[in-house]
Formats: C-alpha cells, structure tokens, sequence
C-alpha cells in the first residue's frame, strides 16, 4: 500500500523541539489514534518556529498525503506561525473569526483583565476552515480543505491536543474500518527466546504480519490481518489460536499491557486479599498495585522492610536465617512471605529481596539477582532471577513486573 490514498503526515511545530529543550510528545500519540482509525501514518516531522519553511513543508507534505496534522505554534505572539503557514500552503487568506474573538474576549473578562490585542491573532483562521474548539485552552484549532487533502491544526500543549483531537477531530477524520488486529501479552519470556520459538512469524511477507515490542519483561506480541477479506480473518485467527496453545505459559492477556491491572481485576472476581512485602523494589510493587482502581477491597497492606533489623521486627525473619544465607536468597524471601502471610492474614503473598545495584554485588551473586517468594493460602514457592545490570532502575522495574507476573501465575495456578 503506497501512494496518497489513506495516507496522513504529522508535524510538530516548535523551536524548543528541535532544539531538544522540550520532549516531543505529541506524534506517537496522534499516530496511534490515526492508525487505529484506518490511516497509514508515512511520515512524522519536526519543523522550527519558521514561516517560509513551515509553509514550503505543509505544501510538500499535502501534495503526498489526503490528512495533515500540525501541532505547536497556534499562540499569540510572532513566533507562533503555524496559521499562517496553513493559509500561504493551502493559497488561503486569514480571515479573524467573530465568534473566537467573543470568546477570548470572555476568558479575559472573567480574569477581570482586557484583553491583550495581540491574541487577536489566535482567533485569525485560513477562510473556509472549521474552527476546532479548545475547550482546554484558549487557542482553537482548525480543520481546512485544499486540493483533495485537508490539514489539520492543533494546539501545542499534549493536554490540548489530545482534548482538540478527542472531542472536534478524530470524528470527522475517521477512515474505513482499521485493519484487524489482535495482541497478546507476555510476560516471563525473553524476546530471544520468543524468537526461537516463533521466529518465522516474524517474517517481512508473513501473514498475518506480527510483530514485538518489549518493555521491562514484558512483551506485546501483535498480530495484524493482511487485508479484510474472509480469509485474511481466517489466517489471523488461526494464527492468535496458535499463539495462546504455544505460549500460554507466558501470555497474562489478550487487552490489557499492565500486569497489576490484570492480577488486581482476578483478585477482584472472588475477593483475594494481597499483601507484598518488598526490599530491593522500595514500593514499586505496592506502588503499581495501588495505581489500580478498586484496589482497596483486596490489598491489605505492603511493607517496605530494606534492612535486615526490618525483616525480621516486620516479617520474622531468624536473624541467623540472614547470617547463614545472606538477605538475598532464597530461604529469606520465603521466610517473609511466610511471615507476612502470618502477620497480614492476606490469602495471596508476595515478597522479593535482591541486588538493585550498583554495589552490594558479588560473583556468587552479581548485581541483578533477585529472588521471589509468592505463596497462596500459606504454600509458599520460591524463584531466583537474574536481571541483566543496566541500571539500578532496570532491575527494579524488571523485578516489580516478574513479581506481579508471579503473583498472577501463583493464583491463577491455585484458584
Ligand atoms: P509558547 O507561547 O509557550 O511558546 P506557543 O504559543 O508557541 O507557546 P505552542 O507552540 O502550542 O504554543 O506550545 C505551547 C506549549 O506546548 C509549549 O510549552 C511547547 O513547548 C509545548 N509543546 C508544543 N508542541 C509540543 C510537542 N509536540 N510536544 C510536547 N510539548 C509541546
Ligand atoms: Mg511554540
């Protein structure tokens, strides 16, 4: 599929962009809402605060593509050009829109203030375009035809260009019925290893096309239909069907990227109480437990015990148990689930103990090793992991999916 037909370009506009003073954080978001409503988003640019280069782009990238979207450069002030890019690419003139004047005129006279003229340019619209109210903001966007394409302009900020896109874009720009799709989520396999075992899905011609993005231990394996006819469907259901037989030990979902929001909705269907205690994760597993509404009917508490005087006042962990196996082991993050499952009376238990980094490793025990304790109604099971050493909040993060991932496993194997 090439061509202009369902073809869409993106452009943030801004100095601060380029100049890298500011993350850009508006064209993953517009192109994944565009490509879930049937564009094929070809291209994505960043352009600087510049009138003629702005325009000379805009006109390029209409000549290509049936949908343009700009975001940043909507403000009051002269370094702000992007409407009158618009209007010079698409041979518009500027015409001041009454009713945005009313309006900014209302926002200033509730902050009792008049209003400054030059926000009079915010209200200047390209003649013909419809006016995208910002209901977050006090610069609107627009939507405006030329030559078989439209562009679209929107605020800068995320916040309003997300809010402008929701409730006045994305409607009037929906296209057919997006390509089918289906993901699974996994988590406790490596990406190397998923490609041993289903490599040559992976494959450029396969189909349907899959493909794999990793992120902390976990990985979203997509799943996309070559075209919409029966037998396209047919072959991406038959390949979904073989993907959960083969890697059911590993999927956690088919809808949801976030493991404690799965563990949480299960725990949640029968009332399953919870509780975690944590060492080399400082809150981490408790933190993206609490993250999820509702948790309260089932989490009961979490403790963060970091120092071996802790685990053992907190959880009861011996003392000599420490001294002969080292806090991080084995024998001591099950004796804190068992203590913890002991003191808190949670049916679910969690605890995990191990070297964050960068010091505190040894070649026994490099940094990265981690070690797991997960118990349902007091039968505790234990699991050693070692995460490759890129960076203290690596392991963490790592360490805090694979427990949440354990816990799901631990409960879902029990219920
Ligand atoms: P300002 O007057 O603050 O420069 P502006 O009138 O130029 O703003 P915008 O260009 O829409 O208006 O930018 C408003 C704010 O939004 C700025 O702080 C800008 O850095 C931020 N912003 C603009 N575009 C993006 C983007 N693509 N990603 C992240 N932030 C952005
Ligand atoms: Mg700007």
């Amino acid at each position: 599929m090439t061509g202009r037909e369902g073809a869409a370009a993106l452009v943030a506009v801004g100095d601060e962009l380029i100049a890298g003073e500011r993350a850009e954080g508006n064209l993953g978001w517009l192109a994944r809402e565009l490509t879930s409503r049937g564009w094929r988003v070809s291209e994505a640019r960043l352009i600087g605060d510049d009138l003629a280069q702005l325009t000379e782009t805009l006109r390029d990238l209409l000549s290509g593509h049936e949908l343009v979207i700009t975001t940043g450069g909507l403000g009051p002030t002269l370094d702000d050009v992007t409407r009158h890019a618009a209007a010079a690419a698409c041979d518009l003139e500027l015409e001041e829109d009454a009713e945005t004047v009313a309006g900014l005129r209302e926002f200033w006279s509730t902050r009792g203030e008049p209003m400054p003229e030059s926000n009079r340019r915010q209200a200047l619209l390209p003649s013909g375009a419809l006016r995208l109210d910002n209901a977050h903001g006090t610069a609107p966007g627009f939507l405006v035809e030329a030559g078989g394409a439209r562009l679209a302009c929107l605020p800068g900020p995320p916040r309003e260009m997300q809010g402008v896109s929701r409730e006045e874009l994305l409607s009037r720009v929906e296209r057919s019925a997006p390509p089918q799709r289906r993901t699974l989520f996994l988590c406790g396999v490596s990406e190397s290893d998923l490609a041993d075992r289903v490599g040559e899905w992976m494959a450029r011609d396969a189909d349907p096309v899959s493909g794999v993005l990793a992120s902390r231990g976990v990985l979203e394996l997509k799943f996309t239909a070559r075209g919409s006819s029966e037998a396209d469907l047919a072959r991406l259901e038959e390949r979904v069907e073989e993907a959960r037989e083969l890697l059911a030990p590993w999927v956690f979902s088919e809808s949801e990227a976030d493991l404690a929001s799965v563990l949480v909705a299960e725990l949640l269907e029968e009332g399953c109480s919870v509780a975690v205690a944590e060492s080399c994760t400082g809150g981490q597993i408790s933190q993206r437990l609490c993250a999820v509404p509702g948790v309260s009917a089932v989490l009961k508490e979490s403790l963060v015990t970091y120092s071996n005087e802790a685990k053992a006042a907190r959880l009861g962990v011996p003392e000599d148990l420490i001294e002969a196996h080292g806090a991080v082991s084995d024998e001591v993050a099950e004796a804190m689930a068992t203590g913890l499952h002991g003191s808190s009376g949670a049916r679910l238990v969690g605890a995990v103990t191990g070297i964050a980094g960068p010091g505190g490793g040894s070649p026994e025990k490099p940094v990265g090793t981690v070690h797991f304790a997960v118990g349902l109604d007091g039968a505790v099971r234990t699991h050693q992991r070692t995460f490759s050493s890129r960076g203290r909040g690596h392991i963490q993060a790592w360490a805090t999916n694979t427990m949440l991932n354990l816990m799901l496993r631990t409960y879902r194997d029990g219920r």
